[in-house]
């Protein structure tokens, strides 16, 4: 016998994870650089010199017990002192080391995030569009996953449909600012009138109900602007971060769950959530990356090529008369399609190899994400791509 859910999960891949398993495969027959593959959320800019700096510097003169040593269960003390440092600097919070839990990116982060504060059958809310991985991890839990309709004027929150979705069995609420596909950064308001909202549900159903506040794209806003820190407008905020993005190192898979002070059971929830990995056979990240992070934790790669290319797709997808709002940040754009049935439209694009991927497994029908973290000299030739592509099947 084996086990027939994950079985059953075969028959359900990711499609983002597909459209660049073809991408990569028509690649082959006509040349990379003439496929405009718009797919996969993988940084394009190198990771920051300091960071490949500081890791020969370790390897070469590092301590090899220290460097290749087991992590403690916990995380090592100079990684999560350098997390709570950055954040209480930049956002006025006041955690401490032991507030910081390293884990495998924010994949790994929303893993424990889920398990220490939600039992298995309780539900969580999520707001569409939403990363679809967010269906596996959550079922991984044992969670019931309600996703509120989206807000498709600004990609920010529909607070009456989210009111709605509220009910006693919803312990947890996950939130990915800036998102993922939509580009959205949600504003102070949005944040302040979802700490009100949580509030008062807290207060009329008796019990917790946490934010899990997913920020792998924290640092890739555009315009000069910031993103207003989730955690500072609510007390009960578990914030989930990876350095996939903003150092471009998601094949090291390094990130961490940074617990509010003022939580609920603060004190014990990174305890907790080194109990949850003994379960999972998760371990903490390799002791080497949380060390060489933790020495250029001010760091980012140079993020602007994403700003720089978003700008060029907006343009030219205004132009060409999409509906779309201008993202705040992130690599993704997410403009309506031109006919209902968003796979039919991505499927057209494929015939001029542009890979767009279809917006249902973001929980919205009739849109298409880009993931625009490619060279911009390609974005400049996808251009001319989109309008014949616009103009031979809906001119
Ligand atoms: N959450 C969102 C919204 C993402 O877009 C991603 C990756 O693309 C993840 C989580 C997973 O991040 P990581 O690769 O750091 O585990």
């Amino acid at each position: 016998m084996i086990n027939e859910e994950y079985k059953a999960m075969l028959g359900g891949k990711s499609v983002i994870r597909e459209l660049s398993e073809y991408a990569t495969a028509r690649g082959k027959q006509i040349g990379y650089e003439n496929v405009f593959d718009f797919s996969l959320g993988n940084p394009s800019v190198p990771a920051p010199q300091a960071f490949t700096a500081t890791m020969e510097d370790l390897y070469a003169h590092g301590d090899p017990i220290a460097i290749h040593g087991y992590s403690p269960s916990l995380g090592i003390p100079e990684f999560k002192e350098a997390v709570a440092a950055n954040l209480n600097r930049r956002f006025g919070m006041d955690y401490t080391a032991d507030h910081i839990f390293p884990t495998t990116g924010a994949a790994g982060a929303l893993a424990h995030a889920f398990r220490a504060v939600t039992e298995p059958g309780d539900e969580i809310v999520t707001f569409a569009p939403y990363f679809p991985e967010y269906g596996p991890y959550t079922a991984g839990a044992g969670l019931k996953l309600t996703v509120v309709p989206a807000d498709t004027t600004a990609w920010q929150i529909d607070f009456d449909a989210f009111e709605r979705a509220l009910n006693p069995k919803v312990t947890a609420v996950l939130i990915n600012t800036p998102n993922n596909p939509s580009g959205a950064v949600y504003s102070e308001a949005t944040l302040r009138r979802l700490a009100e909202v949580l509030e008062a549900k807290q207060r009329e159903f008796g019990h917790d109900i946490f934010l899990i506040s997913d920020e792998p794209y924290r640092e890739i806003v555009f315009d000069g602007g910031t993103q207003p820190y989730p955690s500072a407008y609510y007390g009960n905020t578990l914030s989930c971060y990876s350095w996939s993005k903003s150092l471009s190192l998601p094949g090291e898979r390094i990130g961490y769950v940074a617990v509010n002070p003022r939580a609920h059971d603060a004190g014990i929830l990174v305890p907790m959530m080194g109990q949850i990995s003994r379960g999972t056979g998760h371990n903490c990240p390799p002791s080497s990356i949380q060390l060489g992070v933790a020495r250029v934790i001010d760091q980012t790669s140079d993020l602007s090529v994403y700003e720089t290319n978003m700008n060029l797709l907006y343009d030219a997808l205004v132009r060409l008369g999409f509906e779309v709002v201008r993202p705040g940040g992130t690599f993704y754009i997410f403009p309506k399609a031109l006919e209902a049935d968003a796979t039919a439209f991505c499927l057209k694009a494929k015939e001029y190899d542009l890979i767009l991927v279809p917006s249902e497994s973001f929980g919205v029908p009739g849109y298409f994400r880009m993931a625009y973290c490619i060279d911009t000299e390609k974005v400049e030739r996808a251009i001319p791509a989109l309008e014949r592509f616009v103009a031979e099947e809906y001119g």
